[in-house]
C-alpha cells in the first residue's frame, strides 16, 4: 500500500481526452485542498471551453464504433475495470479520503460500491434486449428495438467522488454510448484515476474524456448547447440542476437529474428503539452527513422520543472526530469552510427559536473544517433544518402523536429522494410507504444504496434512475418498426 505523498504523486493530474493525457488548453491548473488541513494537495488541468469542446469532439467521433462494439466486448472492459478497482482499494481509498475528507473505511466502502456499478453493468450489457410482436389485427409485426442515446454529458458531485461516476459510466459504456465527464472541482483526483483505470482495462480512447475545471458554468454551457451531445445526467444541488435543464431544454436533451433531499426518518411506538439508533447512526452519520441520501429531521413517537434521542446523542457523542487518515476516526471534516458555515448557521437558527443542544452544536477549532456530531431536541416547527438539506452530522429530532401526523410531517418538504421507517407491524410498514413521497424507502435499514436497485427521486430531488435493471435504460433509445408481412 502507497503512503498519503505517493498516491498522490501518482495520481493523474491531466485532462483525458481521445484517449490521451494531456495539459488544458491555456496550461491553467486548478488546486486541490486538503479538507481536514487546509493544505493544498497538489493541482490539476483547469480546462478552458475549447478543452471540453475537443472531449466532445472525440466522444462524437467514437460514438458509432462504440455502439457498433459487440456488447460482451463492452461489458468485459467494466468487468476488468470492477477487478482493477478492487484490487487497488487501498490506494484509491487513501486517496479519497485525501481530497474529501471521510474516514478511510468509509472511502473505501465507497470503493466497493462504486466498483459493483462496474460488474453490474458490465451484466447488463448482455442484456439489451428488444420484442417482436403479431399485431392485434394479426396483420404486420412490431419490432421495436434498443439503441445507445449517443454521447452524453455526465457532471458528478464532490461527495462520493467515485461512486456517482460509476453509476453514470457504467450504464452509459454498457449502452454503447460515449461520453464526457465532469467531476467536482474539489475531488477531480478519485475520477482521473477511474478514466485510467478504464484505459488500462481496455476502453478505446474517445468513449470516455475527463474535464477537469474551476470554471463548470463556462467550459459546460457550450456543451450543453452542442446539438451533438443527446443526454445530459447530473448529481447535485437542485439550484444547479434547474439551471442546467433550461440549458438543456434547446438541444430537448434526455435528462437524469439525480438532486438534493431532505430523508424523513420515522420511528414508530412498535419499533426496536435499538435497532432505530443503530440505523439512524448509519442513515445520519455515513459520509458524514454529506450525503443526499443522509437523515435529514427524525420524526419520533412521543412515547419513545426522549428514549430514542438519549441513546442516539449517547451515541453521536461517542464518535472520534479527526483526519480521515488516523486509526478510529469516524467523522471527518466538512468538504469546506462555506458547506462549515451553513451547517453552523442552521443550527444556530434552531436553538435561537428554542431548539436544544443534547451534544454537539459547534465547530472544533483548528485546521480543518471539522464540526461536531449534534443531536438537537424540541427543535420548532419553524426551524430552517426541518426543511433545507443539512449535509452534515447534524440529527433534529422531533416528536409525532399519531401515523398520519407522522406521515404528513415527512411529506411536509418540496424533496423526494429517501425515507426511513422503522416499525415492527407489517402493515402498518406497508401503508407508510405507500403514503411516503419518496422514490427510495428504507424499511427497518438505515442504507438504500445498492448497485441492484433503482436510485433515484421525485419532486424536486430529481428524476431518472441510477442502477437497477432501471439503470441502463437511462442510456437506450426505444425505435419502433411497423413491419409490413
Ligand atoms: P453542485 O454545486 O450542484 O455541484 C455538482 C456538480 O455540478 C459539480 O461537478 C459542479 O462543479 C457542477 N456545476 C456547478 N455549477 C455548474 C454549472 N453552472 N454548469 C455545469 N456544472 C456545474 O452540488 P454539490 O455541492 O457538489 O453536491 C451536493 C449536492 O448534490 C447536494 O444537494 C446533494 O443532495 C446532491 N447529491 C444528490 C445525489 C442523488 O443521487 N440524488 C447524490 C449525491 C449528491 P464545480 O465543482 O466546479 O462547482
Amino acid at each position: 500500500m502507497s503512503d498519503e505523498r505517493e498516491v498522490i504523486e501518482q495520481a493523474p493530474k491531466q485532462l483525458f481526452v481521445a484517449g490521451e493525457w494531456r495539459d488544458a488548453a491555456e496550461g491553467g491548473k486548478l488546486a486541490i485542498e486538503d479538507p481536514s488541513t487546509g493544505d493544498s494537495l497538489c493541482e490539476v488541468a483547469d480546462a478552458q471551453p475549447d478543452d471540453a469542446k475537443a472531449a466532445l469532439d472525440a466522444a462524437v467521433e467514437m460514438q458509432e464504433e462504440w455502439a457498433a462494439t459487440p456488447p460482451r466486448d463492452r461489458g468485459e472492459v467494466l468487468r476488468s475495470a470492477f477487478e482493477a478497482l478492487t484490487e487497488r482499494a487501498d490506494d484509491l481509498a487513501l486517496l479519497m479520503t485525501l481530497e474529501m475528507g471521510k474516514p478511510v473505511a468509509e472511502s473505501k466502502a465507497e470503493i466497493t460500491y462504486a466498483a459493483e456499478f462496474l460488474r453490474w453493468f458490465s451484466e447488463e450489457a448482455v442484456r439489451i434486449d428488444g420484442r417482436y410482436t403479431v399485431n392485434a389485427n394479426g396483420q404486420g409485426r412490431t419490432l421495436v428495438m434498443r439503441q445507445p442515446v449517443g454521447p452524453c454529458l455526465l457532471i458528478t458531485p464532490w461527495n462520493f467522488p467515485m461512486a456517482m461516476g460509476t453509476r453514470k459510466i457504467g450504464p452509459a459504456v454498457a449502452a454503447g454510448c460515449t461520453m464526457v465527464v465532469k467531476p467536482a472541482s474539489q475531488t477531480p483526483l478519485s475520477m482521473l484515476e477511474l478514466a485510467r483505470i478504464l484505459e488500462e482495462a481496455g476502453l478505446p480512447g474517445g468513449v470516455l474524456n475527463v474535464v477537469t475545471s474551476s470554471s463548470s458554468g463556462s467550459v459546460m454551457g457550450p456543451l450543453i448547447e452542442d446539438d451533438r451531445l443527446r443526454k445530459l445526467s447530473f448529481t447535485g444541488s437542485t439550484e444547479v440542476g434547474a439551471k442546467l435543464m433550461e440549458q438543456a431544454s434547446g438541444g430537448l436533451l434526455r435528462l437524469s437529474m439525480e438532486l438534493g433531499g431532505n430523508a424523513p426518518f420515522l420511528v414508530f411506538d412498535d419499533a426496536d428503539v435499538g435497532d432505530a439508533v443503530s440505523g439512524a447512526m448509519i442513515a445520519k452519520m455515513r459520509n458524514i452527513g454529506e450525503a443526499c441520501t443522509s437523515a435529514n429531521r427524525f420524526h419520533v413517537a412521543e412515547s419513545v422520543a426522549d428514549e430514542f434521542t438519549d441513546k442516539l446523542a449517547e451515541k453521536m457523542g461517542a464518535l472520534k472526530v479527526g483526519r480521515g487518515t488516523e486509526e478510529g476516526v469516524d467523522v471527518g471534516p466538512l468538504i469546506d469552510d462555506d458547506q462549515r458555515g451553513k451547517v453552523a448557521e442552521l443550527v444556530e437558527d434552531a436553538v435561537d427559536k428554542g431548539a436544544k443542544a443534547v451534544v454537539g452544536g459547534s465547530r472544533r477549532d483548528g485546521a480543518g473544517y471539522f464540526y461536531d456530531p449534534t443531536v438537537l431536541s424540541d427543535v420548532p416547527d419553524n426551524a430552517r433544518l426541518l426543511k433545507e438539506e443539512i449535509f452534515g452530522p447534524v440529527a433534529p429530532v422531533k416528536g409525532f402523536g399519531s401515523e398520519d401526523e407522522a406521515v404528513a410531517a415527512a411529506n411536509d418538504t418540496e424533496f423526494g429522494l429517501v425515507a426511513y421507517v422503522y416499525t415492527s407491524d407489517l402493515k402498518r410498514a406497508l401503508r407508510v410507504c405507500e403514503g411516503l413521497q419518496t422514490g427510495m424507502i428504507g424499511l427497518n435499514q438505515g442504507m438504500v444504496s445498492n448497485a441492484a436497485a433503482p436510485f433515484g427521486g421525485v419532486k424536486q430531488s430529481g428524476f431518472g434512475r441510477e442502477g437497477g435493471v432501471e439503470g441502463i435504460g437511462e442510456y437506450l433509445e426505444t425505435k419502433y418498426v411497423a413491419v409490413n408481412l
